[in-house]
């Protein structure tokens, strides 16, 4: 079982086969992944635990409809890691509260229905063949609580949530990685050979291999390795509104296109937002402050898609409202940076995420595979190099907040 402290002198180790940089859910699940690989895995984290910064504040939802070659090649065996969570990390019964109740994209702009008939022919064609085209018609059908100006949909019902959490704490609990708390990488130590160790603030780890996990501050730990990362991180808000019977619990997790605004129900209630795509670039952060009247914003979009906000939205009290903000960190192509570094051996990447928690388990194990050499770089299409090489692949998924 992987142990998780905050280290002391005799405690603290001064080397391992491989330190990850970064306790998010994209880090436990590499250091997971590469203890599982049979390496000496050393997380350091910063904070005063595991998955505290962006992934507490996701709304931990995963989904299968990416239009992204490479992001769909990376979604799948993630969920299906999800899916299989107990079995895979080894610990009978572990819970991860995964509910399949679905992802809906709808859209009420006529205009737009090819482009969400062409999204479901992508997902289909990557494999997804239970990604489904929805018409008005039917949308309603199936979803009552729809506007009537909803014209086309997406479903894919085998999409939804989990607790990302317990996720989290489920790869370090299975596997044998040590994970320490309160431990700021500092520096990216290198020699002739490449990578040799982290300094941090307890002292130096010698180590061959370094994965950079560090989620809005990959871009700083980048640098300490002399790497100009291409990293965005964007605001990114969100708020839980207190349980309300106006909001259905069996309902999906439900994509205005349009609007750019999604909610999904939670514990009686549900998180709502908006992922505007003109919120501007931010520096990294641990604190980030909420607007005001950001939620009164989003409930007056959500309405034209789902009218039964406008009767939540009235008898609303502010104490029924918990915003709060992490960061969505963008690359150029708004996929992320997975493997090494052809510039610095040993130096890896995983980091760039929009949707890291829905693809935490799959580029964990891409990273250990890299490393190991079980997988060829070549066979990454998420190659830093990639850019360099011109073998970018773009696509247009829906809800990555950037057009
Ligand atoms: C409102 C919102 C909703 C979202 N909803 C979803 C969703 O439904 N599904 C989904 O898949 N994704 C979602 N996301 C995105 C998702 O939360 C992130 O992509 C994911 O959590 C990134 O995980 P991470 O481990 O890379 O980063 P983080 O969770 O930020 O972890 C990085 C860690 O690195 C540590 N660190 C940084 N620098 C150092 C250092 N020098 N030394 C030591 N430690 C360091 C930090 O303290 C932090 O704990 C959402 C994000 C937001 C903001």
């Amino acid at each position: 079982m992987g142990t998780v402290f905050i280290p002391d002198d005799e405690t603290f180790p001064r080397m391992a086969d491989a330190v990850v940089v970064g306790g998010g859910i994209v880090g436990v699940a590499t250091a997971f992944w590469l203890s599982r690989a049979g390496l000496d895995a050393v997380l350091v984290e910063m904070r005063d635990g595991l998955s505290t910064l962006t992934t507490a504040q996701s709304i931990e939802s995963f989904r299968l409809q990416f239009t992204e070659p490479a992001m769909s090649a990376l979604a799948q065996p993630s969920i299906e890691v999800f899916e299989n969570f107990a079995q895979v990390i080894g610990i009978p019964g572990y819970d991860i509260s995964i509910r399949h109740q679905g992802y809906l994209f709808v859209c009420d702009d006529p205009n737009l229905v090819d482009a969400v008939r062409a999204a479901v022919e992508k997902h289909r064609s990557l494999g997804v063949t239970d990604s489904e085209f929805l018409t008005g018609q039917e949308a309603h059908a199936r979803f009552p609580f729809l506007a009537e100006s909803v014209v086309a949909a997406t479903f894919r019902q085998r999409d939804g949530w989990f607790s990302c959490h317990e996720a989290t704490q489920g790869f370090a609990k299975g596997c044998d990685a040590r994970f320490l708390l309160r431990t700021k990488a500092a520096d990216i130590l290198t020699d002739a050979q490449g990578v040799c160790g982290v300094e941090t603030n307890r002292g130096s780890i010698a180590t061959r291999t370094v994965v950079n996990a560090a989620g809005p501050f990959a871009g700083i730990v980048g640098r300490m390795a002399g790497l100009d990362l291409p990293l965005e991180p964007v605001r990114r808000q969100k708020a839980f509104i207190s349980p309300k019977p106006q909001i259905p619990q069996d309902a999906p997790l439900v994509m205005d296109i349009v609007r750019d605004t999604y909610w999904r129900p939670e514990v009686g209630g549900g998180y709502i937002a908006w992922v505007n795509p003109d919120e501007p670039v931010g520096d990294p952060a641990e604190e980030l402050p909420t607007d005001r009247y950001r939620a009164a914003m989003v409930l007056e979009k959500l309405i034209h898609i789902c009218p039964f906000w406008e009767e939540v939205a009235i008898n609303l009290k502010k104490a029924d409202v918990h915003p709060s903000a992490g960061q969505y960190v963008y690359t150029p192509d708004n996929q992320p940076l997975i493997g090494p570094v052809s510039d610095l051996p040993g130096f890896h990447l995983n980091c760039g995420y929009w949707a890291g928690v829905m693809l935490s388990a799959g580029a964990g194990k891409w990273v250990a595979n890299l490393v190991t050499g079980a997988m060829d770089p070549q066979d990454n299409p998420l190659r830093f190099s990639r850019y360099q090489e011109g073998i970018v692949v773009e696509g247009d998924s829906f809800l990555r907040g950037r057009h």
